[in-house]
């Protein structure tokens, strides 16, 4: 998220793309994948259909229900209130959720009801599924003071700000989480007022924003605006209105999009992640008009972030911005790399190409994100890490529990409300198998439930148990990872003759019987990746995790390790450490520096130039100062 005094990066443009109409959708298509290819799609199971079963990701799930949990619904409406003219005798929340803050309501109505919705949907937390309930009781009486359908926890004089070109935070990136949180209550409980909320918040915007000129409103989308764009496509896909799609297009910016339309990365000197969720938005309207040019600019965006712009941790940007050249990422080790929210939003628009490509690659990535820089950033109170330090000697920081609510304490919030959200995909009644991660698959539709039963990454494999009320010729398809060498398949117990290679997913069709198994082996292997414009730093991997050196202890004069204030980083952070350095030798691998000293318990031991030093995966990380990268000594010979 950006600060207000963040300079404009985007020049005056032209009029909005030409207006699309959306096709007819199935009911139940809530997704609204109706273009003409929209059949050949990969989609994700409901929510509903999918469990986690106990393992980390249940347990970091349950200690962010229980932050969730311990927020009170009156403290997060007070606002709204106020500014709705209704008394609030509660106490505010603090940080970017003060009175005062440009941004409040961001998490207050509308991170909180996506987390409590899907928290509802993943897991069945009637708790949180009631205090959204009340939550949105509380917002529609705000509403329903307000005039024109409009809502938020400040009043419309921040859009003025906009029109006026005055200083003001993001008033547009407010609005859109609300909307998103309440088309999340409407799509997964089932709050049927919240849909009526989020019609009204549209209908402000769409008078509001129309009766604005073009030129005039390209300089009011300078500002970040989050998924304005992304959440008007889902509300027409929900309710089959093309005037959302025509709202849509007005927060278009034809000098961001063109260029990446062209395949050209003009993207040094932009917000990270004020651009992410434009390209989100882009994605959808693609699923939505089947216009491809919005397919085309969203995969350009995507490689090009992840090949030229990308951190091994599977996230990008220093100071929240991309400052270099593509691929010149030398020189950009710092305290405030890869900010959390950018993972998330890299992770949705990941999932969404996948469904029209069934690439494995974006499934490689999105488990690379996951174990790497999404699992790891939450303490055991359900606090969350705003930035992702990649310099040497630093430490995670959380945001406190009540004092700062950040961006990245909102998405985080939802990601880890959301760990079922990619595990299996289906295409027609063909199984896809993204994730390996202990969970249950229930398609009562086809009579099947498939019980994935894993310790990933503790154990370097998955078995899929088949319960079945009768047999069925289908076919599931489970990802062979590009880390992997010699993955084995067994189907009850006998070893299979199958192949895939790694990078692609491997299909299996037969006849699936009731108590039928499907076990693969997917054997991990060291493996060392370069940062990108200097070889001479890397990083060691071992499978999809990135290992991370243990520096010892934090120090006891180090800044706090929650920030209690709406401050993303401590005050005063010391100068990074250098590099650890290897003992790298001409022709050295990193198996010949790196030990495994136990794959189960996932430890390991490396010989540097300062001695041996512990390392373990990053996402097992809690406590200590770190190292992601090295340096190496002979890094042409280095593989
Ligand atoms: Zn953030």
């Amino acid at each position: 998220m950006i600060s207000h005094s963040r300079r404009d990066f985007l020049k005056t443009s032209t009029a909005v793309a030409g207006l699309t109409v959306v096709r007819s959708l199935a009911p139940t298509d809530v997704l609204g994948l109706s273009s003409p290819d929209a059949s050949s799609r990969i989609v994700p199971f409901p929510l509903s259909a999918v469990r986690l079963a106990p393992g980390i990701f249940s347990e970091q799930a349950e200690i962010n229900a229980r932050y969730l949990d311990s927020l009170s619904v009156d403290r997060l409406l007070h606002s709204f209130r106020v500014t709705a003219g209704i008394s609030s005798a509660a106490t505010p929340y603090k940080g970017w959720e003060e009175p005062t803050c440009e941004l409040r309501g961001h998490f207050a109505g509308g991170h909180y009801l996506s987390a409590s919705a899907l928290a509802f949907a993943t897991s069945g937390n009637d708790v949180l599924k009631k205090k959204g309930d009340e939550l949105i009781a509380g917002l529609s009486q705000c509403q329903a003071k307000n005039a024109g359908g409009y809502l938020s926890a400040y009043p419309p004089d921040l859009f003025e700000h906009l029109v006026q070109g005055k200083p003001v935070w993001a008033p547009f990136y407010t609005y859109h989480k609300i909307m998103a949180g309440l088309l999340d209550m409407y799509v997964l409980t089932g709050n049927s007022d919240a849909l009526q909320i989020a019609e009204g918040m549209a209908r402000w915007v769409g008078d509001y924003f129309m009766g604005i000129g073009a030129e005039q409103r390209q300089r009011m989308l300078r500002t970040e605006y989050g998924g304005m764009n992304e959440v008007l496509v889902n509300l027409a896909a929900i309710t089959k209105k093309d005037r959302y799609i025509e709202t849509a297009h007005l927060f278009e910016q034809p000098d961001f999009l063109d260029p990446l339309a062209d395949r050209r990365d003009q993207l040094q000197g932009l917000h990270a992640n004020t651009h992410v969720p434009k390209i989100i938005g882009a994605a959808r309207m693609y699923e939505v008009t089947g216009d491809r040019r919005y397919q085309q600019i969203a995969e350009y965006f995507l490689e090009e972030v992840l090949t030229a712009r990308n951190y091994v941790i599977g996230n990008t940007s220093l100071e929240e911005n991309w400052k270099t050249l593509p691929g010149q990422l030398k020189d950009t080790l710092g305290w405030k790399n890869a900010e959390c929210c950018v993972a998330y939003n890299l992770m949705k628009l990941e999932r969404l190409v996948f469904g029209w490509t069934a690439s494995a690659r974006w499934m490689d990535e999105y488990e690379r994100a996951l174990f790497n820089c999404r699992l790891g950033t939450q303490n055991a109170h359900g606090l969350k890490q705003y930035f992702f330090p990649l310099a040497a000697g630093y430490w995670r920081v959380y945001n406190s529990p009540e004092e700062s609510f950040w961006c990245c304490t909102g998405t985080g919030a939802e990601e880890f409300a959301k760990f079922t959200d990619t595990i299996f995909f289906h295409r027609g009644d063909e199984i896809f198998v993204n994730q390996f991660i202990a969970s249950t698959l229930d398609w009562k539709e086809e009579g099947l439930l498939i019980d994935q039963v894993t310790q990933f990454p503790h154990e370097q494999g998955t078995t899929l148990k088949i319960k079945a009320s009768r047999p069925a010729a289908r076919t599931i398809h489970i990802r062979i990872p590009a880390w992997t060498a010699n993955a084995e398949v067994m189907i009850n117990n006998r070893a299979l003759e199958a192949v895939a290679d790694p990078g692609s997913y491997l299909a299996i069709r037969r006849v699936w019987q009731d108590g039928d198994t499907f076990s693969i082996s997917l054997p991990m292997q060291l493996r060392q990746e370069t940062l990108a414009g200097d070889d001479s730093v890397a990083a060691v991997l071992y499978g999809p995790l990135v290992l991370a050196a243990d520096l010892g202890p934090i120090p006891s004069d180090a800044p706090d390790r929650v920030i209690h204030s709406g401050d993303t980083a401590p005050d005063k952070v010391p100068s990074p450490d250098p590099l650890p350095k290897t003992h790298a030798t001409p022709g050295i691998k990193p198996d010949q520096w790196v030990k495994t000293e136990s794959k189960s318990e996932l430890r390991f031991k490396a010989a540097t130039q300062a001695g041996d030093r512990e390392l373990m995966p990053m996402y097992k990380v809690r406590d200590q100062r770190y190292a992601v990268y090295w340096q190496t000594e002979n890094p042409k010979q280095l593989s």
